[in-house]
């Protein structure tokens, strides 16, 4: 349980192979890990990062 070596941001990323989307950490030299590990979602997962966490604007405006 190492949680401080780098800066891990937490992200989300697509597979390119399969269309699935999955929560991802995307370490400080720019390689993308599933968080949970075991999580693949096909054999050959191509992931593609495609937001940051920022729960920016899913908020209910009303
Ligand atoms: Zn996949």
């Amino acid at each position: 349980m190492s949680e401080t070596e780098g800066k891990k941001e937490r992200g989300v990323a697509t597979c390119e192979n399969c269309g699935q989307p999955i929560p991802v950490n995307v370490w400080p030299d720019g390689t993308v890990h599933p968080i949970g590990g075991k999580n693949r979602c096909c054999a050959e997962p191509s992931y593609q990062v495609v937001e940051n966490e920022t729960p920016a604007k899913f908020v209910d405006e009303n």
